[in-house]
């Protein structure tokens, strides 16, 4: 009789499922310390290298990277982000936040970091990495030896990983946020109950900064990305079909709600991105149980309003990396035990500030004329009180000392 062969089994220290900006930085991290891990990937590594979605990086977040050698891409390619602009009532307002604060953002495609920190994990750093993962499963997260169970591409038989720990990477449409809440996490949720048409066009930027147009027709968003892509949005109902929107509307609404006296029309180029998000967040809390630590988008998705899910993506992952070796190596628990709630003030602070932004951004085209008016006040103060100015700043480039 043929018996089935067993499944084919391997042995690491730490399991990271999910190769996006937080997996991959974990890995690097429990590399640099001399730790094995074993990443598992759903996509190939093609896919995730060419995947666009952010493109604004925090300085503290650059600084940690290039503290652990993982910045030398994005140093040398990156632009800087000086000033942002507000554009309302057919006016322009430009906000320079460096010359208030002295400090900027960055600006690097988080498809060309996913691709500098694959390349230094697998090929400079000699790290584990398994593409192509399919029916990925969690076993065991209670007790000191879990697992996790996957198959390969191409190949009908499931392998697995026993472990110490497992990092949930694997981001909003992952497995391990499921089997955190299988064990008593609670997951809060806020929804804006509007849209955004992401897109990303062939042109160049068209103002040498991120623009903001708050129109009583909807919000408009203009990032440069690199010199020859901009990424653009437009507010949309929530669920709406790309199909509505063809390219001349596109470029219509556009130029309608960026526009301002004095500046320039808007260059136009091929578009070759365009899909609706619906503008949501959620916090899972704790963001660990048993062996099971979630970092990322996985732990908490804070709609891209303001520009921040990849940041808190890799703050998780520094701390993440840090505690998980510091207990490998050395045995000391603090970085684990204390991990959830030092990830999550950060977490809470960056929510408030993206429902903050979203009524500035959003609150003229309510239709609802008191609140049209509470928000051009709320626009109006960034612009006469060196106090607002000041506090916009700091939670706008992630600068509080304490949070
Ligand atoms: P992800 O990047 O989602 O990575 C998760 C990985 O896990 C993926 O590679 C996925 O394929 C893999 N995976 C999924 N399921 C499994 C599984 N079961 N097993 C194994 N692997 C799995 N943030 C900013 O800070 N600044 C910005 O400017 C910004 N702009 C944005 C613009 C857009 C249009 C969007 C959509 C997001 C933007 N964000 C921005 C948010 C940012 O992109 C995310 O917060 C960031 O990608 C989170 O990183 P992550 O590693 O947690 O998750």
């Amino acid at each position: 009789m043929h018996l089935p062969s067993p499944a084919p089994e391997f042995t690491a220290p730490v399991v990271i499922v999910g190769a996006g900006p937080a997996g991959l930085t974990v890995g690097n991290v429990l590399r640099a310390a001399g730790v094995e891990c074993v990443v598992l990937e759903t996509g190939t590594r093609e896919s995730i290298e060419t995947r666009p979605r952010a493109g604004v990086i925090e300085e503290w977040a650059v600084q940690a990277l290039r503290a652990r050698g993982l910045a030398d891409g994005l140093l040398a390619r990156a632009g800087l982000h000086t000033a942002c602009e507000f554009r309302f009532n057919g006016q322009r307002y430009p906000f320079p936040y460096q010359r208030l604060t002295g400090r900027h953002h960055f600006v690097y495609p988080q498809q060309l970091l996913v691709t500098d920190l694959v390349r230094e994990y697998a090929d400079v750093r000699g790290g584990d990495i398994r593409f192509g993962v399919r029916e990925v499963e969690l076993h065991d997260l209670d007790s000191a030896r879990p697992s996790v169970s996957y198959r390969r591409d191409g190949t009908g038989s499931r392998e697995v990983v026993h472990c110490a720990f497992v990092a949930g990477c694997d981001g909003a449409r992952g497995v391990s946020r499921a089997a955190l809440v299988d064990h008593g996490a609670r997951i809060s949720r806020h929804t804006y109950g509007i849209g955004w048409l992401a897109l990303l066009a062939e042109a160049p930027a068209s103002a040498d900064s991120v623009l903001f147009g708050c129109h009583p027709r909807g919000f408009a968003g203009h990032m440069p990305r690199s010199p020859e892509v901009t990424r653009y949005y437009l507010q949309c109902p929530p669920g709406d079909d790309p199909g509505n929107w063809p390219r001349d509307r596109i470029w219509e609404e556009l130029q309608e709600r960026l526009g301002a006296a004095g500046a320039d029309p808007l260059t136009e180029g091929r578009l070759t991105e365009k899909r609706v998000l619906d503008m949501h967040d959620y916090v899972v809390e704790p963001m660990a149980h048993g062996r099971l630590f979630l970092a990322g988008d996985a732990a908490h998705l804070v709609a891209p309003i303001a520009a921040k899910g990849l940041n808190l993506a890799l703050h998780d992952a520094f701390l993440l990396g840090d505690a998980l070796a510091a207990r490998l190596t050395g045995g000391d628990e603090r970085g684990l035990t204390g991990y959830s709630q030092a990830c999550l003030r950060r977490v809470w602070d960056y929510q408030e500030f993206s429902q903050w932004l979203s009524e500035l951004y959003h609150g003229t085209a309510t239709g609802d004329p008191f609140r049209a008016g509470t928000t051009l006040a709320r626009l109006r103060r960034l612009f006469t009180s060196e106090t607002a100015a000041a506090a916009f700043a700091e939670q706008y480039l992630g600068t509080a000392t304490h949070y």
